[in-house]
């Protein structure tokens, strides 16, 4: 199918994923010269490759400007490594990137076609808020996004539920894979058949492709010749922003290695170790909440990418080609302690403030430089994703660090406003009660 089918069914019928039937490919000269472009001047050259049939040039370009008009800074951060900050959004956190493209998007092939759709999104805290934020006044979409009563922020939660308008909140007595089950039995339901139902998650196709550009982004940056490969330490949770990075590198990004950085969640770095996966249930909760996922909802793709087949349940179908994934992957698991020490070392020794998400990350980016060989190192350049800003995490910064990270402005006006969103328990039949009366 399309790829503006894929994008507005978000699932596939059978409720399985989306998946490029081929990826294409940049040129060297391509990505050569995004060196010297704009940010979303780079994400038209990315974006171009997959929509350009299916979106006017002229309309894409516009789309990426208005999607992406924030900064994108990469920092020096003293040590071997730069830190992408993917934190200056208007949720300040990365999932921004993903939500605005792939919202505009929605809204130029809905517009086209004159229909509404309803957009329903489990959020374990940033991707409802990027959503509700991306989402919140476009035409042609409402957007129901659930999240798990006791495992967001107050801030994350706010960020949610102070727009109101075309958004609604629900907050779910459960977890955050309690979220997804509800979200995506109502895919599968006959009985909402009628509502034209969408997803905005990390399994829409649309969310991935756009997390692809910043890995082009990154690298023009900092590297000094064509051709120098990357290696990028990637917090981990449901594996979507790991996805981008690897549609990078399947189309053509100099990538060596990518580093898996969980949080105690770590089926996955269990499953590269072990070749056995067992996901974990319930998942636990760890202070970088939103890598709380037990079984990540991209993780067949990645075998999928590799050539192996997974279930819904995470089954393994056919097995993937391990040698070559422990090749391309260094899986590290990262627990709160260690997570805590890492924001304060980071602080002190590099000046660096990190959240507990991108202190995963460069937790992981650290145990990857102590244990690999020399010549592993020569001629590498090394990036640590920060995908949310600290000053979401400020308690827990502040319990750690003698300073606290200053709040930008897009979060501080946010508090004083005025919450709304209502409450169900964990049950299908209730949320497909609501979903019946209210969007029927
Ligand atoms: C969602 C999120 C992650 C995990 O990204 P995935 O694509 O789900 O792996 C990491 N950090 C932050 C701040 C997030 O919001």
């Amino acid at each position: 199918m399309t790829f503006r089918e894929a994008l507005l069914n978000g699932l596939a019928p059978d409720g399985g994923l989306y998946m490029p039937l081929s990826i294409p490919a940049a040129d060297a000269d391509e990505i050569e010269a995004f060196r010297h472009m704009k940010y979303h001047e780079v994400a038209y050259g990315i974006l171009r490759h997959w929509i350009v049939n299916e979106i006017e040039e002229q309309s894409l370009r516009k789309i990426c400007k208005e999607a992406y008009d924030f900064e994108v800074p990469v920092e020096e951060s003293g040590s071997k490594c730069h830190i992408l900050r993917l934190d200056r959004g208007p949720t300040a956190s990365f999932k921004d990137f993903a939500a605005r493209m792939m919202g505009r998007i929605m809204q130029y092939f809905l517009a086209d076609e004159k229909r509404n759709i309803t957009i329903l999104t489990a959020t374990s805290g940033d991707t409802g808020s990027a959503v509700a934020n991306a989402f919140h006044g476009l035409n042609n979409i409402d957007t129901v996004i659930l999240f798990p009563s006791e495992e967001v922020t107050a801030l994350q939660r706010k960020q949610m539920t102070t727009l109101a308008g075309n958004v609604r909140v629900i907050a779910i007595n459960g977890k955050f894979d309690d979220c997804q089950k509800l979200v995506k039995k109502a895919f599968r339901d006959p009985r909402l058949a009628q509502i034209p139902l969408s997803s905005a998650n990390s399994i829409n196709i649309g969310r991935l492709l756009p997390q692809a550009v910043y890995y082009f982004y990154a690298w023009s940056r900092i590297s000094s010749k064509s051709g120098e490969s990357a290696i990028f330490s990637v917090p981990s949770g449901n594996f979507g922003n790991l996805m981008g990075g690897l549609i990078a590198r399947e189309m053509g990004l100099p990538v060596k290695k990518f580093i898996i950085s969980t949080n105690s969640n770590n089926e996955v770095p269990v499953y590269l170790k072990t070749g056995i996966y067992q996901k974990i249930s319930p998942s636990l909760n760890c202070i970088s909440s939103a890598m709380n996922v037990g079984h990540p909802g991209n993780l067949p793709r990645i075998i999928a990418l590799y050539r192996g087949v997974m279930d819904h349940e995470g089954k393994i179908i056919r097995e993937p080609d391990l040698v070559r994934m422990r090749k391309d992957f260094y899986p590290v698991s990262i627990t709160d302690e260690e997570t805590r020490e890492t924001i304060r070392k980071s602080y002190l020794e590099s000046g660096v403030i990190l959240e507990p998400h991108g202190a995963v990350a460069w937790a992981g980016m650290q145990r990857y430089l102590s244990n690999c060989l020399p010549e592993e190192l020569a001629n590498k350049i090394f990036i640590v994703l920060e995908t949310a800003h600290p000053a979401k995490f400020s308690e827990e910064i502040g319990k750690l660090l003698s300073v606290e990270p200053s709040v930008p402005s897009q979060l501080e006006s946010i508090l004083k406003k005025r919450e709304e969103y209502i409450m169900l328990e964990n049950n299908y039949d209730i949320f497909r009660d609501f979903i019946l009366k209210n969007y029927n």
